[in-house]
């Protein structure tokens, strides 16, 4: 692609179920592979990226609270989770070639690096694409969550969040056939309208941070790369 990027550094959030493919848990090979790859293809383009990745592939903490178990031990075993698929996602990044590293919000040293802003700066000086681990490192938050702190802190110029769906609707367009897509809608209306394209924590903390959120479908080989090219199919959610 010759078109410069829109985006000159991104955090990019994928959930732990993009993970998963049609098997329906945990990590699928060729789609681990398939992220992998966008990952590696956006970056060629120039752009800085961290990434922020969920864990619902494996494990959410609201899923054990549900059952009556204490939400704090299910949270850190959903954000267990999330370190899973970053240790999988930075082993399939740097088998495509790619330096990478996993920076993570648990302390969980023998095996990982815990996130400091000292050390991302290392990694982003080095050129790695830095994967952020258990989300903001605390119970009672989502990786959505941690990917607006995490983005706040790598200073982006915006989060890229890859979804099932092509933007944001007035409603879950696979289940309300009326669903109105927008193609640009700003943070306070997502708060107000009520829409569950991310949660209303990190939504504000982008707002407040004036941080855009690009909603796009990974559906699609190549999906990140063409959104950072200006020629995809989303939604921004911005200050105007
Ligand atoms: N989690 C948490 N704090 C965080 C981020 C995540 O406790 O800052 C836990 C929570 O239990 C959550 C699970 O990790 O359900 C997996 O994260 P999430 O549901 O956001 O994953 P995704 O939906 O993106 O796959």
């Amino acid at each position: 692609m010759s078109n410069a990027p829109i985006y000159k550094r991104i955090l990019y959030k994928v959930s732990g179920e993009a993970l998963m493919g049609k098997q329906g848990f945990g990590i699928h090979p060729e789609t681990l592979a398939q992220v992998a790859m966008d990952i590696i293809e956006a970056k060629s383009l120039g752009v800085e990226i961290g990434v922020v990745i969920g864990g619902g592939n494996i494990f959410r903490g609201v899923s054990l609270a549900a059952k009556g178990a204490d939400r704090v031990t299910g949270d850190h075993m959903g954000m267990l989770a999330t370190v899973m698929n970053a240790l999988a996602l930075r082993m399939e990044l740097e088998k495509q070639g790619a330096s990478a590293a996993v920076l993570s919000g648990l302390d969980i040293p023998a095996v990982c690096q815990p996130f400091s802003q000292r050390v991302l700066d290392a990694h982003q000086e080095n050129g790695d694409i830095v994967i952020f681990a258990a989300g903001t490192g605390s119970p009672y938050f989502t990786t959505d969550t941690g990917a607006a702190l995490r983005a706040a802190e790598f200073g982006v110029d915006a989060i890229l969040k890859g979804t099932q769906v092509d933007g944001v609707y007035s409603a879950d367009p696979k289940k309300d056939k009326n669903a109105v897509r927008y193609d640009q809608i700003t943070h306070l209306e997502v708060l107000e309208k009520g829409l569950g394209i991310m949660d209303a924590a990190a939504i504000s903390l982008a707002r407040d941070n004036n941080i855009p959120v690009v909603v796009f479908s990974i559906a699609e080989k190549g999906g990140l790369a063409k959104v950072l090219s200006g020629k995809g199919r989303s939604t921004t959610i911005s200050g105007q």
